[in-house]
């Protein structure tokens, strides 16, 4: 899959350069390249952001760069073009599944006041929002979506498994891990999962996801 990075800050995506991501783009599962919005200005000083017709606080990032930037990230327009913004739909499991169907993603990267809205109403496929505040750019809601998409494309984690079972499958949280010592200062480890009976374990694991999940998310159920 690849995924093209339209920002302001390239130097900012350094989640990429680590564990699991750092991996997925040395397999090659996963290709990430970088547009500049900044080089595509045809501004002499480079300028990407103006003033707010009819007033206000803050700068607005123009459309001549943006578009010219999108156009040479996907010339003819054949990738989905995501726009990472709080008004957006917002991101879960089942969109990220989606997302990862893709074979070539577009993200945007907002900053200031936003985009000119020209162009999210005519270049622009889908907003998609990390949840309910304010960041100060895409870039980290940027780096929340690849790390949700890179770990569902085959090959990325090591146990194909691990993505199988995890929170949000079937609307469900994921039950609880415990790993060594058995008892830790004063606690112990739940004594099925000791008892080496594949059958038992897997019953408390379903029911501790349903308890979990009506405890925590009984929202999910409702889905
Ligand atoms: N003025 C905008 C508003 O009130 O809706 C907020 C702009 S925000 C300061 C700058 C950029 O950060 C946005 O253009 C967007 O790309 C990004 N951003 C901020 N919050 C986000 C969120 N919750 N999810 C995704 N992107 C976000």
């Amino acid at each position: 899959m690849k995924i093209s990075v339209l920002t302001l800050f390239p130097e900012m995506f350094d989640s990429l350069k680590h564990s699991i991501l750092k991996r997925a783009i040395e397999n090659k599962a996963l290709q990430i390249e970088f547009y500049n919005i900044r080089d595509y200005s045809k501004d002499p000083h480079k300028k990407c952001d103006d003033y707010s017709f009819g007033g206000g606080e803050g700068m607005v990032m123009m459309p001549q760069p943006v578009y010219d930037a999108l156009e040479a990230a996907d010339p003819g327009h054949k990738a989905r073009r995501v726009y990472l913004s709080p008004k957006g739909h917002r991101l879960n499991q089942s969109l990220a599944k989606d997302l990862s169907r893709l074979s070539h993603l577009v993200l945007l990267c907002g900053h200031y006041e936003g985009l000119d809205q020209r162009i999210i109403d005519h270049y622009i496929d889908q907003e998609i929002s990390i949840g309910d505040y304010v960041l100060t750019g895409g870039e980290l809601a940027a780096q929340v979506v690849i790390d949700c998409i890179a770990r569902l494309l085959p090959g990325v984690l090591g146990n194909e498994e691990s993505a199988m079972f995890e929170s949000f499958e079937n609307n469900m949280l994921e039950y609880p891990h415990y790993t060594r010592p058995r008892e830790f200062m004063g606690h112990s480890v739940p004594e099925v999962l000791l008892s080496g009976n594949h059958q038992k374990i897997k019953k408390w694991r379903e029911a501790q996801s349903r308890l979990l999940t009506k405890k925590l998310r009984p929202d999910l159920l409702k889905e």
